[in-house]
């Protein structure tokens, strides 16, 4: 890997929702990410607008940077379980759509639940800024460039899950999106919540972060109706489904709003201590359960919980690996291991190995798919608790 660090340009936002200058802040983090061909410095202020107690990025990159660092470093947010989440997506765009209505998914990853759409008879299109190359039904591009080969105005829904925590400038972004809903379209959208989740809100890629209340005074601003929340496809997610009204208002600020955003950011903090913690522990109790340092070791899910554990392993390991079953991460280096990301159907015969399983959401079930694996599994540890499983 080129040692070659990149920084871009970071500069100073106004709060998103109402504009105000005047904020206040919570604290600053500090990332090192290292990506296929170079390293990220990702800077972040965490700052809390004292008119309106949104929360968001004080200072945001350049899109060259942020495009950069997409490509070459971002993992994503989910591990090996893509496919546990699209039909309860699909319930949602089914309820909202009405039946063949034409779709924009923006963000669409490796296009999966692009094609579930269209297999559900919906004209589904997707586009992402950095899967592409690789994927079928997606095309290249940014909101905001008019790049998605649709005419305007014609799509009866956006579905756009994850993607707007992620956004530089979501005003713009919003209106760009509004730009492709007919009058009375529906935007369905699904971001962590920094209310119930704060520590997965303020991970190392989202500028945004959003209370239940603060999604909907942003989308209030930009001219979109609540209509429905359903229920969140993450754990740590909030959905919201909303009618392009074209009429913009500014909605009141609920009472307590500043000090709510600061107590979440104290519970934030303890949060990511405990994670730490349990990632040394899931790795005491791989130690525990192997023969030696010849035990082969398989992070299950790459994600966050991965990462850390992929730090503390090749201590302790002679073969460390990363599997997952999303088209989009295998075949990508992760952290600072050796081999590829690879499917899990791929190191089938491996026996007495360890599996660290790493979903918040779907541990359970991968550690079930584990155990009618035909090569029996040395252990099986829960990296998000630290807990032994099997
Ligand atoms: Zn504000």
């Amino acid at each position: 890997m080129a040692d070659d660090l990149k920084s871009g340009h970071w500069t100073h936002a106004a709060c998103d929702i109402c504009g105000a200058q005047d904020h206040e802040l919570l604290g600053e983090r500090h990332y090192v990410v290292a990506g296929r061909t170079r390293r990220f410095a990702m800077d972040f202020q965490d700052m809390a607008c004292r008119e309106c107690g949104f929360v968001f990025a004080g200072k945001r990159p350049d899109e060259a940077f942020l495009m950069d660092y997409y490509r070459d470093a971002h993992i994503g947010h989910r591990g090996g379980e893509t496919h546990f989440d699209a039909e309860a997506r699909a319930a949602t765009v089914a309820s909202h759509v009405p039946a063949g209505g034409q779709i924009v998914e923006v963000g669409a990853n490796d296009g999966a639940f692009t094609t579930i759409l269209r297999d559900n008879g919906f004209d589904a299109f997707g586009f992402d800024p950095n899967e592409a190359d690789e994927a079928r039904d997606v095309a290249k591009g940014f909101a905001g460039k008019g790049e998605t080969g649709r005419p305007v105005a014609s799509a009866d829904a956006v579905v756009a899950y994850y993607v707007l925590e992620h956004v530089i400038a979501p005003r713009e972004w919003l209106a760009e999106l509004a730009s492709y809903l007919k009058p009375g379209g529906i935007l369905i959208v699904e971001v962590p919540n920094y209310t119930t989740h704060p520590e997965d809100s303020l991970n190392m890629e989202h500028l945004l972060h959003f209370t239940p209340e603060s999604l909907k005074r942003l989308l209030a601003v930009c001219g979109f109706e609540l209509i429905d929340t359903p229920p969140a496809t993450m754990g740590y997610g909030q959905a919201a489904v909303a009618r392009h009204t074209a009429k913009p208002r500014q909605l009141a600020v609920e009472v307590g709003a500043l000090n709510h955003a600061l107590e979440a950011y104290d519970k934030a903090k303890s949060a990511r201590e405990a994670r730490a913690a349990a990632s040394r522990k899931a790795v005491a109790c791989a130690i525990e359960c192997a023969h030696g340092r010849e035990t082969p070791v398989f992070i299950w899910g790459a994600n966050e919980y991965a990462e850390r554990a992929a730090h503390l392993l090749p201590e302790h390991f002679d073969h460390v690996e990363v599997l997952d079953k999303s088209d989009s991460k295998l075949g990508k280096s992760f952290a600072d291991l050796d081999p590829a990301i690879a499917h899990p159907n791929d190191r089938a015969d491996v026996v007495d190995a360890i599996f660290l399983v790493c979903s918040p959401n779907w541990n359970a079930q991968i550690a079930a798919e584990i155990a009618k694996r035909p090569a029996p599994a040395l252990a099986v540890i829960d990296a998000v608790t630290g807990e032994k499983i099997a």
